[in-house]
């Protein structure tokens, strides 16, 4: 196949006075370029992953790099054969990521922890007294993250600051490495981290998907996948030839990064399948979502 799209993931906090207007304008520029994906435009700052035609692509970012409210965005490229999106969603919402802290928000270009590059955190991760915590959702974590991080048991970013208050007691008195996908939730979860009174945090630059791009780390120290927000599901990320799956099939056990929904509609439930347990007994999370699909089939066409 050849690679003549590209995948673009990319965030920018600044401060925007009239986010309404701002989508009107960005959503003729994405329309003109023939852009899909999910673009979320705040009055803290722009949230994106869009996939387009290479020439598209390269436009796209050449007109945010020349506007100075975008300008300096570390834009994270992948070389795919086509569209990884349906279609292109730009949505106004009080926050680029929902972290819901209500009268204590906070714009983290004015709060935020120290940035460590990909060499910077690898080393950081081998320090004393340091814990690592992702600051991902929990089906985002199942299927991949750094070795030895803690994993909150959390379903939404939401959540992620009771998590933190209700598990202080592992967090204090260490150093705390943060990361998650592209290092847009770090930059806000950082400062709530800081705000909270944990004095030593840091966040990796870019998240995983820059760690898994840098030629001196080759993701090393990173198990399983990274989960992403498009059809792909996930990208490898470890290239030290190390790489481990750390995920399982809810059927067989055996190791997958295969995440299918499930086929029963009401459900629809997002599960972890391998390819052979799917061909066996179908894309269901267990066998009474699949006699639930199948009666309700065998009623519509009157048997
Ligand atoms: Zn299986
Ligand atoms: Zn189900």
């Amino acid at each position: 196949m050849t690679q003549s799209y590209e995948v673009l993931l990319y965030y920018r906090y600044f401060k925007l006075e009239d986010p309404d207007d701002y989508a009107r304008e960005h959503r003729k520029l994405c329309e003109e370029l023939g852009l899909r994906g999910r673009i979320i435009i705040a009055r803290e700052g722009l949230n994106g992953t869009v996939s387009g035609t290479r020439e598209s692509c390269a436009r796209y970012r050449e007109v945010l790099d020349a506007d100075p409210l975008t300008r300096g965005i570390a834009w994270k490229i992948d070389q795919e054969g086509g569209h990884v999106f349906p279609r292109l969603s730009i949505k106004v919402r009080d926050e680029v990521v929902t972290l819901e802290l209500g009268e204590d928000d906070f714009n983290p270009t004015d709060l935020t922890a120290t940035h460590l590059n990909p060499s910077e955190w690898r080393e950081a991760m081998k320090g004393e007294n340091v814990v690592i915590l992702d600051a991902r959702n929990d089906y985002e974590w199942e299927i991949g993250r750094f070795e030895g991080a803690i994993l909150p048991e959390v379903p939404s970013f939401r959540d992620l600051p009771g998590w933190v208050r209700a598990h202080r007691s592992e967090l204090e008195g260490k150093k705390i490495l943060t990361y998650c996908t592209g290092g847009i939730r770090c930059e806000k979860f950082s400062g709530f981290l800081l705000k909270e009174g944990f004095e030593e945090v840091y966040q990796l630059d870019g998240g995983i998907v820059t760690y898994g791009k840098d030629e001196e780390v080759c993701g090393e120290g990173y198990e399983g996948e990274c989960y992403v927000f498009d059809e792909r599901l996930s990208v490898p990320i470890n290239r030290t030839g190390k790489a481990k799956t750390v995920s399982r099939c809810r059927r067989c056990g055996g190791p997958t990064v295969r995440y299918r929904n499930c086929a029963w509609m009401p459900c629809n439930a997002q599960i972890l399948l391998c390819q052979s347990c799917e061909e066996e007994t179908g894309r269901y999370c267990d066998s009474r979502c699949r006699e639930i699909r199948l009666l309700s089939c065998a009623a519509v066409i009157g048997e």
